[in-house]
Parts: structure tokens; sequence; C-alpha cells
């Protein structure tokens, strides 16, 4: 069907700038540098520059980000680190890894981020942290959360993996607080040819500390000073990455366009949208509405050949993986609303301008 829209088209941009990576990859191949090694080195001074920390520190993964994050902050069993109802589970597994609890705080109702208001109601003598994600692109409170944090000497981990150049308050996300945790699974804004993560931080101490443990847990090859992990970033996916860095920029802005004509351009009084702070940069990662019967207009949306998808069917709190920790419905509303009502409309930067008024012309036409 030629005039089938994707939610998301990696392949738009692959062909784009298929003989820049191809050639990308090819000098890992010849140089040999496939874990770590200096392409996955090159690509952590690039990064660190980019979102303005003194280090960034490549992984195999978002969640190995999340999970070394965690054991640098020295969290393990017998903590608890309240952590957002509504977002990708993997929030929360950095923190299960570790032995610790994860607590959900419900989300706000209109920005849909963490609510520090909840999350002061969930702080025990166990609590050692915060992480709070920048959901959907959009940076939550982190003042809100950084007060509350200080208040009780807590940290305050930043979830960056769907906002690479969202900024709080004119400042980089990642920067923020104690270290910021970014995925590159392909479809985030900034994306690898396989997996890849990364941590930023301006304190040595984490810093190092993180390369030890995504490294087997030694400094000194065979010489293992803690038990570590193969969390390494691989040489092809650095190489990969430094391409991707220097169009993420233009991407950004591709997605802010778009997400801003979303945002003027559809009117329906159905369909709700997320409030963007005016103290904060969007960056549009996922642009999710909510709509009265959210399966209809799925229906409705794929009736006209456009993909939509959810983000997400379930919170954390309620999904079996958690059900130990006996969370019942009703105990975070704002994210079970969502979840319940949440539709992700295409959004990518390669979108062409009669893609993107077909989907506000459908979203306008809908009658529910
Ligand atoms: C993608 C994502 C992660 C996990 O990253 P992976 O690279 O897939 O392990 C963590 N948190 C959030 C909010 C994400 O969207």
């Amino acid at each position: 069907m030629s005039d089938y829209m994707k939610r998301i088209d990696l392949k738009r941009d692959y062909l784009a700038h298929r003989a820049e990576y191809l050639k990308a990859i090819e000098a890992v191949c010849e140089e040999t540098a496939f874990s770590g090694g200096i392409y996955a080195d090159v690509f952590d001074k690039e990064f660190a520059a980019y979102v303005g920390t003194e280090y960034a520190c490549g992984v195999n993964n978002g969640t190995s980000a999340l999970h070394c994050a965690m054991l640098a902050l020295g969290v393990g069993e017998g903590d608890e680190v309240i952590v957002p109802a509504n977002t990708y589970i993997a929030t929360a597994w950095g923190v299960t890894y570790t032995g610790a609890v994860p607590v959900f705080a419900d989300c706000t109702r209109d920005t849909w981020e963490i609510d520090p208001q909840d999350a002061a109601k969930k702080i025990t003598s166990k609590t050692k942290g915060i992480i709070g994600v920048h959901l959907y692109g959009q940076p939550f409170d982190y003042a809100g959360i950084r007060r509350l944090a200080d208040r009780h000497g807590l940290f305050v981990v930043e979830d960056c993996a769907q906002a690479h150049g969202a900024k709080f308050q004119g400042k980089n996300v990642g920067t923020l607080g104690e270290m910021g945790c970014f995925s590159f699974y392909p479809g985030k804004n900034l994306y690898a040819f396989g997996e890849g993560g990364s941590v930023t931080c301006d304190r040595e101490e984490y810093y190092s500390h993180i390369t030890r443990l995504k490294n087997q847990g030694c400094d000194v090859r065979y010489y293992h000073d803690e038990v570590g992990y193969n969390y390494r970033l691989e040489g092809i996916q650095g190489a990969v990455l430094s391409v991707s860095l220097k169009y993420l920029p233009e991407w950004t802005a591709k997605r802010q366009k778009i997400g801003k004509r979303y945002l003027e351009e559809i009117t329906n009084p159905l369909i709700t949208m997320q409030a963007h702070p005016a103290d904060t940069e969007p960056v549009f990662h996922l642009f999710v509405i909510t709509v009265p019967d959210r399966d209809e207009f799925v229906s409705y949306m794929a009736d006209a050949n456009v993909e939509c998808s959810l983000h997400y069917p379930v919170p954390c709190h309620l999904q079996r993986a958690y059900a130990h920790l006996g969370y019942r419905r009703g105990d975070c509303p704002n994210a079970e609303y969502l979840s319940e009502h949440c539709v992700t409309l295409p959004l990518f930067p390669e979108m062409r301008e009669e893609e993107i008024e077909r989907v506000i012309g459908l979203c306008n036409a809908y009658r529910g």
C-alpha cells in the first residue's frame, strides 16, 4: 500500500546517509575495533561535548546505563528508589537489578511527567533517590524534584532515553541530576544500528566506577576488583552514533517543527495533548494524545492507513513483573488514565509535508 504511513520509518534516514554510515562501519572493521575501542571512545567524547558534561560513558544499552548509575550511587538491597509509574519499564529495571525496590509515583494530570507532590508521599527511611524521566521528550519538573530530593538528602538521576537535546530552564537534560542515562535504541531521537546507551556526569568518581562496572569489574585487564558486567558499547555502534550525532540538531529541529504544528493545528476537542511548560524545550520523541475511546481512534486511523501505537498500555506499578509489590488499580490514577486513553501519532524527522497534513486532517475530522 503506497499511502500506508508508519508511526516511525527509520529506513528514510538510512537511505539519506547510507554511504556515510557504511563508510563508518567499514572503518571499524578495518581497525577491528569491535568492542569498546577507539570508535566507542571517540563517540563518548563527542556525546559529552554535545550534552555538556565532563564525561559520557558509553554502554551497551539504556537499561544498563540505569543499572550502572544505581550501582555507582551505592543503591542495593534494602533501598528504595522512587520512579514514575508512567514510563517505559526499563526505568524501574535499573533499580530492581541492584536488589533495591522501585517505588512508583504518579504523574501530573497535564504534563504526564513525575509529580513531585506524589513523589513526596512515597519517601520513607529507605528512600535513596529519585529517577525522573523526561518522558516523550518533555523534560520533567526538575526544579520540583530537586527541591524534594535536597530536603531529604536524596540523589536525582535523569532518565534521558527519550529526550536527547531537550532543555529544562535553558539547560540540557543529562546535565541536571547526579547522572543522566541515555538509550540509543533504534527509534530513539539518537540511535545506533543495534543497541547502545550512555551515562553522562560531571564527577570523575562516577565515570571511573561505571567504566569499571561495564568492563567486567576491572581497571587492569584480568584483575577484577569487584563484580562487574559486560556492558561495553560496541565499536560499530560508536562509529554509527558519531555520524548520527552530526545530524541530531537537524533532526531535533524537524521534530520540534512537526510537534508544534500538531499542537497548534490539531484543534479537535476530543483530543487532549501533553502540556509543555514554558521553561522547557521538548524534543517530541513521541507525540502522545489522549482520546475518550482509544481503541476506536486507533482503528479509525488504521482504516485511513495510518499506524499509531501505545505508550504505554500498562503502567509500571500494574505490570505482572511487579505484582509482588502489591500495587492496586487506583494507586496512580493519572498514570492509569493515560494507559487506558493514550495514543501515539506518527512523528519522525523525515515525515513529508503531506503526511503531516494527513495526520492533522484525520485528527480534526475524528468524531468519535
Ligand atoms: C528506551 C528506554 C529505556 C531503555 O533503553 P534500552 O536502550 O532499550 O535498554 C529506558 N527508559 C526509557 C524511558 C526508555 O524509553
